[in-house]
This record gives C-alpha cells, structure tokens and sequence, in this order.
C-alpha cells in the first residue's frame, strides 16, 4: 500500500479523499494556490505545497508544479479527484514516467474515452448498447443528409471532441439539418480546435442513468449498479439519486452486467461511470468517464461500500475487496450541489460565509470544505457542497432531505439550497416522474 498521496485537487474532493487515505494508514500532501492558502484540504493534509497563483493553469493544472511537489514530499501516488487533471492521460504518463502511481485508469483508456468517436466505436464492439447514428465523422452537408434520412429527424450534431454541451446542435428536420451542421463544426473548431461532428438520433424525452463499475489489475470487475442523474441544467447535474425511481430490478441487473462485461472486456483498470439516456426501456451509451465523480456518494450510501478506499486499493495492486454478489442495494439516496450562485439566474455569489452549520442527524452526510468565516475564491467552480441524504425508502428519503435542508446555514452568499427546498415539493419529482429536460422546464416556471 502507498505511504504518502498527493492530492492534485482542492475543495470538497481533496477532503473526501484525504479522509478515505487516513482511515487506511496513508500520509497526504495537499497543493494548493495562493488563493487557497488556508483551505480546509490544506488544513487538515499532513503536508501542503502552494503550486502558484490563482489561476487554474498556473496552480491545480500546473504539471510540473505538481511533480516537483510530489518529488520535494516523496509522495508514491497521486489522487486527481474530479475535474483538473482527472481525465488528462499526458498527465497520467508524466506521473507514471516519474515512477509515481496515478490513481486512476490507464492513459489509453483515458484517451479512448477522451475521443467521442472512438468510444463509441469501442463500447459498441465491447457490446454497449449505442444511440444509433453516423458509425464514424461526418464531413459533408451532404453525408448529413445522407445519415439524418436513415435514421430519422431529429438528429444531434456532436462534436467528437466535445464536452460540457459545446459542439452540439439539434436539427428538428432536413431545414435545420445544414446550419446545425455548420454551426457544431465551428463551435467545435473554436472550443477544441478540432472540427470532427458525428450524428445521432435526438432521444426525445430520455433518462440519464449511469452506471458506476471498478475493475483491479487482476480482470475482476465489478458494477455498484445505478444512478439517476436526469436533474440537469445546462447539461450539468444538479440532484442525483441512487437508485433510479423508474428502474426495475431485472432492468438493473441486466444493465449493470451488460456493462460490466464490457468493461471486462476493455480491460479497464480503476473506478469508472458508464453514461446511458434511458427511453422507453433502452439504454443508449453516451459517454465513459474515467474518473471519481461527484456523485459517488450516493452510491456509497445505498452500497454501504467505500468507493476511493477500493479506487486507492485498486490503485496500490489489490484485488476488488467485494464480489459482484455480494454487492446489495438498500434504500434511497439522494444528493444535492449546493452552489455559491442565486439559484434563479445561477450567477455566481463568492465572498465570504459569515455564518455556518451543516445539517446532520440520522441518514445526512455533508461533504464540503467550507467553514465559518470561509471565502469562497472566485476562480474555481462555485460547488460549495453536497448534501447527500440516505433512508430506507425514497418518500423517507424525500423527508430527510426536506429536514436537512431547513436545518442547512449558509449565509453572507448566495445558494441553491432555495432551489432544493423548492424542488422536492414538486409533485412530478416527488413521483419521479422526470426526464432531462424536465429541470429546465420547471426552473422556466419558477421564473415566470
Ligand atoms: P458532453 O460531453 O458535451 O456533455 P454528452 O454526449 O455527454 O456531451 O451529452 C451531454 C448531454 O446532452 C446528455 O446528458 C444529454 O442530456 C444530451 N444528449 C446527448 N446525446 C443525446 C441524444 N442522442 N439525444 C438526446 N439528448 C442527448
């Protein structure tokens, strides 16, 4: 096992995995930038280093700040958490080239997934259900008219190298189909500096359900079944739940085990989430992501399993300390960002929490890195926490969450908790009865 892990990562993740290290034995190094100097992660790691000023670029993403500071602690293993470096397989190289272990999957699977393009193509031979659509690129108006007929309008333009929403474009019908066209290619070109669309069949009011797996460097794999991660803004996830409100257990299994044999197949290494739209009882692959993510928590709860110790474990050589039958579902999970912003226009509040208390008591778990008096920078993502609440069964879930959100302190700026409060009184959540677009719908109603 490791003696000492870096942590490249700041906020509420270089917590969670600070706190999984020490529960096994494991000295931590923060890094940090100078507008993080006194972090909670910083804080409460036994070591710390200051990779630089504010800026992403020069600080959390500064490769060679982050070896030279793994070197000077004599770090083993390096942890990227989420976002930052998490998904960068150069990164994963440099560290492996420093005969330092990166926890996380090996770089040609990261680079695999990196390419939209190529992932499908490798889920889909890896036996994946896809969203049917173009088999590689789309170079000409004329292939897109070409694809768009046999499969049908609507369809979406997607950019192969794409992320976060951009270089993606919908065409109702044949009318749209050559601006949408043109309009992704150039997003994509500006965003990514690459200028490769596919085309898919638009999924009119699908699910999004993923599905968590880990797999160790002796084949075995395993899948921790799914998550209802539908509550999305702006292609960003808002609330998820664990397990999905709408899944039947035959469902479930039959999923998790299509994908977890694909994921043997791969020979892929590490923790990783499965991305599926879910319509009318298909699941369609969109993604793989090779990484922690934020919404593990909800996972663990109704798993009772620790997610980063396995990832750490893994890392170190391990054999999966659990079997695929021993894996059991018990209740309901759900989890709630809480973000530094005004919850009805979503601008970004940083300043300082004047006043704090995290909601507890039975079933609540509280992953921030905040405290009284805390400021929250203004160059990172404005998350400030998650509450994630667990109960025998979704209405007692709903309950607690309504509980833990009154009891929640967070003043001096603005949060999303109003949104949350506002959200689970809706008869359509209470029912589970969602799809994708059904949060910014709502969010419409509120405003009007
Ligand atoms: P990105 O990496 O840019 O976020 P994804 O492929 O993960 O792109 O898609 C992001 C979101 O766009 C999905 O969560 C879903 O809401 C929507 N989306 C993607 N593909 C389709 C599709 N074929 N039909 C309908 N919606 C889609």
């Amino acid at each position: 096992m490791f003696e000492k892990v870096l942590i490249a990562n700041r906020g509420e993740i270089a917590l969670r995995i600070h706190r999984a290290c020490k529960e096994m034995g494991i000295a931590t190094v923060a890094v940090h930038s100078t507008a993080d100097s006194s972090a909670m992660h910083v804080r409460l790691a036994d070591e710390s280093v200051c990779l630089g000023p504010p800026a992403a670029k020069d600080s959390y993403l500064n490769v060679a700040a982050l070896i030279a500071a793994a070197e000077i602690t004599g770090a083993d293993a390096i942890h990227p958490g989420y976002g930052f470096l998490s998904e960068n397989a150069r990164f994963a190289e440099i560290v492996a080239a420093h005969d330092i272990t990166f926890i996380g999957p090996k770089a040609a699977h990261i680079d695999v997934m990196g390419d939209k393009i190529t992932a499908k193509e490798t889920m889909g031979k890896a036996g994946i259900p896809l969203v049917p659509g173009s088999p590689g690129g789309v170079d000409t108006t004329e292939q897109a008219h070409k694809v768009a007929k046999e499969f049908g309008f609507p369809v979406l333009i997607k950019a192969s190298s794409g992320g976060g929403g951009r270089g993606m474009k919908l065409a109702r019908d044949a009318s749209e189909l050559d601006n949408a066209f043109n309009n992704a290619r150039s997003e994509s070109k500006a965003a990514f500096g690459d200028d490769t669309v596919y085309i898919e069949k638009y999924l009119e009011i699908p699910r999004h359900i993923e599905i968590q797996i880990a797999a160790d460097s002796h084949g075995n794999v395993v899948h921790f079944g799914e998550r209802d991660c539908s509550l999305q803004r702006r292609n960003q996830k808002v609330l998820e739940e664990a397990l999905s409100p709408v899944l039947t257990q035959k469902e479930r299994e039959k999923i998790g085990e299509v994908t977890r044999a694909a994921i043997e197949k791969l020979g892929y290494l590490g923790l990783g989430t499965i991305e599926y739209l879910y319509e009318n009882g298909e699941f369609y692959f969109i993604e793989m992501n090779t990484r922690l993510q934020v919404e593990h928590p909800i996972t663990e709860q109704v798993t009772d399993f620790d997610l980063v110790r396995e990832q750490i474990r893994i890392a170190a050589g391990e054999k999966l300390s659990i079997k695929q039958e021993d894996i059991a579902f018990r209740g309901h999970s759900i989890e709630c960002r809480i973000n530094a912003e005004d919850w009805q226009t979503f601008t970004p509040s940083p300043g300082t929490i004047t006043d704090f208390h995290a909601p507890g008591g039975p079933g609540v778990r509280f992953d921030s890195a905040v405290y009284d008096g805390y400021r929250i920078p203004p160059y990172y993502d404005s998350m400030i926490g998650k509450l994630i609440v667990f109960a025998e069964d979704r209405p007692t879930c709903i309950a607690r969450l309504r509980r833990a959100l009154s009891e929640t302190v967070l003043t001096g700026v603005k949060t999303t908790v109003p949104l949350f409060q506002r959200l689970i009184e809706d008869p359509e959540f209470q029912a589970g009865d969602y799809n994708i677009h059904w949060l910014e719908h709502w969010l419409e109603s509120q405003s009007s």
